[in-house]
């Protein structure tokens, strides 16, 4: 089995026949590997700007690349999918994070109008699987390629991230470290299957709703985590940010705690995530309990 690792740059255009912002793809960067991971070809093109037609200051920063450099340099999108498709034939198509592939999804219907891309036949996201190696599949946000590295002690430096190229080896590094760890085989899945598609690009979204029919009302009951008792709820569902939170009371240890749950609706379930915390001594705080809102990995620059 052969692997490629890809990484892509992007920049924010503006459509004007979508009247909307296109993450328009300005880099691809790949790594093709044996089934030890031993790097036996590499891949990297500039892509020619065709939605938007200046990269915006941020982008430039991040990446260093400038306008100048990808109208030089650059070669049409679709040349480039082509090339690629070419040289990842076979392969078993490996990106961080789905955020690659939504792009890619929309630069290529948004020049074919197809969004089914020829290059992917099997899909692994690197994203998961290292998160799985390293239990931080259940954290909140998402684990960031230079934190992850850094979680694994790799040696690496800041200034040479934000290229595809170095973006994309330094996936194959953190998969190198974990690769021991886990099987791979569960992480890969067919793109030809159904719903592929349709479930990559399914956002998930909370549930703000506490009434909402999609709700299973067991499980707003909360057990005392002390004598495991069931206790009763004794005060209203509060909603802050994502989650819903109630004051409850333990009859047999004469406490009161805060029962917290969460419903995150994915594609095919929700995800339910419930918690006890400690009633604090002023009211007030008790449920002010703030979730970190995580970084949004489908802004239109790549952090
Ligand atoms: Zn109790």
């Amino acid at each position: 089995m052969e692997y490629v690792v890809l990484d892509l740059e992007w920049n924010g255009s503006y459509s004007k026949a979508l009247h909307r912002f296109v993450n328009e793809i300005i880099e691809f960067g790949a790594v093709k590997v044996d089934d030890e991971f031993n790097i036996t070809d590499t891949f990297s093109v500039l892509i020619k700007p065709q939605i938007g037609k200046k990269i915006s200051g941020k982008v430039r920063e991040l990446t260093k690349i400038t306008t100048e450099e990808l109208y030089e340099k650059g070669i049409p999108f679709l040349d480039a999918v082509n090339k690629f498709t070419e040289f990842s034939r076979g392969c078993v198509l490996m990106t961080w994070s789905t955020s690659d592939i939504h792009a890619l999804v929309e630069n290529y219907s948004y020049f074919t109008g197809d969004c089914k891309l020829p290059f992917l036949k099997k899909y692994c996201n690197l994203q998961a699987y290292c998160e799985n190696c390293l239990d931080k599949s259940k954290k909140s946000c998402q684990l960031g390629l230079s934190s992850c590295a850094e979680l694994l002690e790799i040696d690496f430096s800041q200034d040479d991230q934000h290229r595809a190229f170095a973006d994309a080896e330094l996936s194959l590094r953190c998969l190198r470290k974990l690769c021991g760890k886990k099987s791979l085989d569960g992480f890969i899945v067919d793109a030809g299957e159904n719903n592929f598609y349709e479930k990559l690009t399914y956002k998930a979204r909370f549930i703000t709703d506490i009434n909402s029919d999609e709700i299973d009302r067991s499980q707003l009951k909360f057990k005392c985590d002390l004598c495991g008792r069931l206790a009763k709820r004794t005060g209203k569902w509060k909603q802050r940010n994502k989650s819903f939170s109630a004051e409850f009371y333990c009859k047999n240890c004469e406490r009161t705690f805060i029962g917290r749950i969460s419903f995150k609706k994915k594609f095919d379930e929700i995800e339910v995530r419930k918690k006890t915390v400690e009633k604090r001594a002023k009211p007030n705080e008790s449920d002010n309990l703030k979730i970190e809102p995580c970084k949004n990995i489908k802004a239109s620059v790549k952090e």
